[in-house]
């Protein structure tokens, strides 16, 4: 604990005040401290100041009704008060001050949200935007900066003002239209929690922030939630590759010679209904002349799997159908000289880590098809095939799946990922 002077209190709004703090400390915008009171109960409250601009490091409190600490601060600290302190802490604070950021504040969430405004206007280069909700005007703290800044810096700062006595609640369809333009940018949200729940539900880039670790296993959602520049820095891919390191040869040990064409189709993924795909697997399989006892058929999830396989079985006589409870118990029969059919993510990525060529078929365009496409980026050698456009089976695929190199760089990297959430160098053991 620090003692920290209070050089001045200014009043902000009828229910809040700033301590300007006498004081050198080093922090990042969106940070706050940590006080003990004369009480002996410990509270946290944010620095409105900016780190940038060579003011005084200042919090800004909000006298809660009921509330012990912050009635005391608004009624009791005067110029000269000594109170104890922890030093400056917290991850609300944006990687760059260069970045666009949208912005979100309810009642004295401002604050932090202030300190980042003040920065990135001083010190970067990004643009912002302000969602500010208040209760009514005599409630809205920092007004007066907000317009001043605003009107300095009419390119780079727009504030929305929203008042619950004259616009009710925001509610989220309110929240999702305001923020239409910037779901691209990421995210700052800060005040009650309803708020925030509220914002959280309708900006997926909002979510980031509550989080430690964000890790994603496409470069297509990372580009939603931290935008373009920012995306590979947060994607270490499946977790599935921490496992296969030295390819997938484990799960070829099934009992019996793997066969060549291997089927795994899902019922339940919406798009295209289960005639369509069967349709599709048995044009396929005809198309690269596969004879049915040449064909296995794996069941991913226990009873969804055997739907489609059910509407064409008769087709394939011969055709040998692997259970759940038999992959669970010896794996799965893969080989490298096998040609896949798969709806399936894992399958397609298991597969294509023993050297199996395949075809993957989409049967939901924004979410199945961006998680197979992100496995052909990383080198699964498969295509990706929609059966609602393409009318033409695909060609059959080649064998090759991801490198022996590729595959250890994936492990690598979420192997590295692990070490840094479980293995921290600051983890002290007692
Ligand atoms: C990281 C962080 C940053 C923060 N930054 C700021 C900031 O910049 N500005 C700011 O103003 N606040 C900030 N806060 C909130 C702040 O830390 C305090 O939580 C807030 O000031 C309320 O503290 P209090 O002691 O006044 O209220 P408390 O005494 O803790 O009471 C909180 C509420 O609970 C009710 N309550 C208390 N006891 C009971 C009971 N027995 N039964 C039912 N209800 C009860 C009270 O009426 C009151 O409404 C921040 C919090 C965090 C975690």
């Amino acid at each position: 604990m620090t003692e920290l002077r209070v050089a001045e209190v200014i009043e902000e709004t009828p229910d809040a005040v700033s301590l300007v703090l006498d004081a050198e400390l080093d922090y990042a915008p969106g940070q706050f401290l940590t006080f003990r009171l004369p009480n002996g109960l410990e509270r946290c409250y944010s620095l409105s100041s900016s780190p940038y601009t060579g003011e005084k490091p200042t919090v800004t409190v909000k006298r809660m009704p009921g509330g012990e600490c912050s009635s005391w601060i608004c009624s009791s600290v005067v110029a000269g008060t000594v109170l104890e302190a922890r030093p400056p802490a917290g991850l609300f604070t944006p990687p760059s001050l260069d970045q666009d950021l949208v912005l979100f504040a309810g009642g004295s969430g401002i604050t932090p949200v202030m300190s980042i405004v003040k920065s990135a206007l001083a010190a970067g280069s990004g643009r912002l935007v302000l969602f500010y909700a208040n209760r009514d005007p005599s409630s809205v703290i920092f007004a007066g900066e907000l317009r001043r800044l605003a009107s300095e810096h009419p390119d780079r700062l727009q504030v929305t003002h929203w008042l619950e006595c004259l616009q009710g609640i925001p509610s989220p369809a309110q929240l999702a239209a305001w923020a239409a333009p910037f779901v691209m940018r990421a995210a700052f949200v800060c005040g009650p929690g309803p708020f925030m729940d509220a914002v959280v539900g309708v900006l997926p880039s909002a979510r980031v922030e509550r989080f430690d670790v964000v890790d994603l296993r496409d470069e297509a959602s990372a580009r939603i939630l931290f935008g373009p520049g920012q995306a590979a820095t947060h994607t270490s891919h499946d977790d599935a590759f921490l496992a296969l390191r030295d390819g997938a040869d484990r799960f070829t040990d099934h009992g019996g010679p793997p066969p060549e064409y291997m089927v795994c189709v899902q019922p339940d993924a919406g798009e295209v209904s289960k005639s369509t795909l069967a349709a599709r697997v048995l044009d396929t399989l005809r198309a690269w002349q596969a004879r049915p006892d040449q064909v296995g058929i794996v069941e991913g999830i226990p009873g969804f799997d055997r739907e489609v396989y059910a509407l064409i079985e008769h087709e394939l006589p011969g055709a040998r159908f692997y259970p759940f409870s038999a992959v669970w118990a010896d794996g799965l029969p893969l080989a490298a000289h096998q040609k896949w059919i798969s709806t399936r993510f894992h399958l397609h990525l298991l597969a294509a880590a023993a050297g199996a060529g395949g075809v993957a078929i989409s049967v939901h365009s924004r979410y199945y098809a961006t998680k197979h496409q992100s496995l052909i980026d990383l080198g699964s050698g498969w295509t990706l095939t929609d059966p609602t456009e393409d009318s033409a089976p695909p060609p059959p695929p080649k064998p090759g799946g991801f490198s022996a190199r590729s595959l250890r760089r994936y492990a690598d990297r979420k192997a590295e990922l692990a070490r840094s959430i479980y293995l921290p160098a600051k983890v002290a053991v007692r």
